[in-house]
């Protein structure tokens, strides 16, 4: 069974979640199962030290329990990217647009540095406003983007088309 097998496995589909006519990627059998978890992690590491990235940036909330084993995993650090007003330190903050309305999310600026070069990732990519915005406050905060990578892309959201002037040549990689 190919890893990439393995993970669409244990992905469930949820029918009308959040709201009606939704699909919702369920990944929680996936971290249930300690086998696709651990070929999630050893992938995503694997695509971290390929590009060279000395930091993870994880995406709040599900991003989260992705990237803290994989930063383990490949031997560099985690720092989390938060809903606006979570974050106790001195933050960089940015709004992106929703579907409806906007939201905000924050880094703390100091944890980044101007050598590092940072591996953002999430569970999935949908519209790609939550990633962008994270490349945006990389930018800000003056270090390097290494990539995005995710478990999955809902490719007909066209988050890779949205991402693409943000990543500036940077790699997206969906396992
Ligand atoms: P975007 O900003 O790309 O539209 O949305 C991406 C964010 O929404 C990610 O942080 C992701 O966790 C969440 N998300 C959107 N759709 C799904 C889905 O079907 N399954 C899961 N697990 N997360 C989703």
């Amino acid at each position: 069974e190919s890893t990439r097998e393995l993970l669409l496995s244990r992905i469930r589909d949820v029918a009308d979640y959040p709201k009606p006519g939704v699909v919702f990627k369920d990944i929680t059998p996936l971290l249930a199962d300690p086998a696709a978890f651990a070929a999630l992690t050893d992938a995503l590491a694997e695509l971290c030290v390929r590009h060279g990235a000395t930091k993870i940036v994880g995406l709040e909330a599900r991003g989260f329990i992705l990237a803290a084993p994989v930063a383990v995993r490949a031997g560099i650090g985690f720092v989390p990217v938060r809903k606006a007003g979570k974050l106790p330190g001195a933050t960089l903050s940015q709004s992106y647009e929703l579907e409806y309305g906007s939201a905000e999310i924050e880094i703390h600026a100091e944890d980044l540095e101007a050598e590092d070069r940072i591996m953002v990732i999430d569970d999935v990519l949908a519209t790609g406003g939550t990633a962008e915005a994270s490349l945006e406050l990389i930018r800000r905060a003056g270090a390097q983007v290494a990539g995005v990578s995710v478990l999955m892309e809902l490719g007909f959201l066209a988050g890779r088309a949205r991402l693409e002037p943000a990543l500036r040549g940077a790699p997206l990689e969906a396992l």
